[in-house]
């Protein structure tokens, strides 16, 4: 496999935007209110969630200021078909050929542009929604790979796919028991310096959301990158 290396990185790097790397190779790409994040592994990287659409942009920028190319992505793995997690999917794959990868419930969702859960916000949620929903409208977009709870993928010493049900019904957590590293996407929410469930009326199923949280805090994670959070222990 022939390994893409950055060119001169330090040199490379806009002064404007300075990379966030939050740990050794890993990178929190804010998006307005989504956070994304980037594995970078023997020259190639992993994107893990896209932001809302019209966000790979900032992504191919973020990119090319660390010294890669876009050919450098070789896998975006999508923890669940919300559309401010995958938004920007469809427009990256017409710049990017990385394979794509999600749960088959989600992949079911985001091949049609939809969710996976039907919302029913009622009073101020519903109000919130209604201010939302236009930003996080998605174009259908391509899933190459269904991820299986316990998949391993070869980066960060072993990053593990967790089934992380409650928020959607097929969202997924990834795991690095190397680093302690917890990219649980909307599985978790921080809050001030505590972790707490997906809740409200974005969350498909309470108990289960419950269930995955308590599954997540055992793990003992040191660092939680959240889809809208980030928390150090
Ligand atoms: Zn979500």
């Amino acid at each position: 496999m022939r390994t893409i290396l950055p060119p001169h990185r330090s040199s490379r790097l806009s002064k404007k935007k300075k990379p966030m790397e939050i740990f050794e190779n890993v990178h929190l790409i804010k998006n307005h209110f989504v956070n994304l994040f980037l594995i970078v592994d023997a020259g190639y990287l992993t994107l893990i969630d896209t932001g809302i659409s019209r966000n790979e942009k900032r992504i191919l920028n973020y990119i090319k200021n660390l010294g890669f190319k876009p050919k450098a992505v070789n896998r975006i793995i999508i923890t669940h078909a919300d559309g401010d997690h995958y938004g920007s999917l469809a427009r990256l794959q017409k710049v990017i050929s990385a394979e794509t990868l999600a749960n088959q419930v989600e992949a079911e969702a985001i091949r049609t542009g939809s969710s996976s859960r039907k919302l029913n916000p009622v009073g101020i949620e519903k109000l919130l929604y209604n201010m939302v929903s236009p930003l996080v409208k998605s174009q259908p977009a391509r899933v190459d790979q269904y991820l299986l709870h316990g998949q391993v993928f070869p980066i960060l010493g072993g990053l593990q796919v967790i089934n992380t049900p409650g928020h959607t019904p097929g969202h997924i957590s990834l795991y690095s028991p190397s680093t302690r590293i917890l990219f649980a996407g909307d599985s978790i929410n921080v809050a001030g310096r505590k972790l707490v469930p997906s809740s409200g009326a974005n969350t498909w199923d309470l108990h289960q959301a419950e269930q995955s949280f308590q599954i997540q805090v055992k793990l003992d994670p040191v660092i939680v990158c959240a889809g809208h959070g980030f928390w150090k222990k």
